[in-house]
């Protein structure tokens, strides 16, 4: 939060946002399922400008052993941005942000994998971020799902991810970095739409107890649409693009 540009129009008279989308519109999203042949599973999304790779390795021995568990396998989650990911070059060093968003992450997905069938395994999640435009977490989530299921790994529900949030006194749905930036509010939001189970939910930002619930509403009602084109690039993969 904080105002970078205090002249910056987040929500004109028409209900128009600063790039041009209406209060309940996400940007473009395009997933890809597969697409590395060294990884056993793997996915690329566009959600608007950010552009995030993820591969999944496993389920395969741990090292160090000590850190295997005897009853179930375990998942563990890497999330790292390219120094060219943003404008002005990134240490290319883990930062706290990337620790912390790996950590949500891995929690974000933990509901949904079923490891207890590979005992003393590891799953490898690495995400790369070649382009970052505000929800990167949210876009690394909904990538990194579709890469699980491509792996093959035994799962309860895919999680679908994307951010509510409110600008100019309004609740929103797929915050963008201006937005993020400027806003007042930023709600990121991962749900197995299946199971309906929120896997995912942090805020930075006020809301009133009715926007809150209203962020919760938009972001489901979004995450929804994000998983028919989770299970779409799945379909597209396995059966063929335009096969119904
Ligand atoms: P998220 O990407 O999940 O929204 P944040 O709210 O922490 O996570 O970051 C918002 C946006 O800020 C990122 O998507 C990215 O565009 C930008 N950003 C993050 N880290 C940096 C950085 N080190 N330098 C420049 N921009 C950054």
């Amino acid at each position: 939060m904080g105002g970078r540009d205090a002249t910056m129009v987040l929500l004109d008279e028409n209900g128009i946002r600063c790039d041009g989308r209406k209060v309940d519109e996400p940007r473009r999203i395009m997933i890809r399922a597969g697409g590395l042949k060294n990884a056993d599973g793997s996915a690329y999304i566009e959600f608007g400008d950010n552009k995030i790779l993820v591969g999944v390795f496993g389920p395969r021995d741990v090292h160090p052993k000590h850190m295997s568990d005897t009853d179930t396998g375990i998942l563990r989650v890497r999330y790292h941005m390219e120094p060219f990911s943003v404008g002005e070059r990134k240490n290319p060093a883990p930062s706290r942000r990337e620790i912390e968003i790996s950590k949500v992450i891995k929690e974000a997905l933990e509901p949904a994998v079923m490891l207890d069938k590979f005992p003393r395994t590891a799953v490898d999640v690495f995400i790369e971020v070649l382009q970052a435009d505000g929800g990167t977490r949210c876009a690394a989530l909904t990538a990194a799902s579709v890469a699980l299921a491509d792996a093959g790994i035994p799962m309860r529900d895919m999680v679908a991810a994307i951010a509510a949030g409110k600008v100019a006194d309004t609740v929103i749905l797929d915050v963008n970095n201006e937005e993020d930036q400027a806003g007042q509010a930023d709600m990121p939001i991962g749900y197995m739409p299946s199971l309906k189970k929120i896997t995912l939910l942090q805020l930075d930002g006020v809301l009133t107890p009715e926007e809150y619930k209203k962020c919760v509403d938009v972001g489901v009602k979004g995450c929804e649409l994000v998983y028919e084109l989770q299970k779409k690039a799945l379909h597209d993969k396995y059966f063929g693009k335009g096969d119904d």
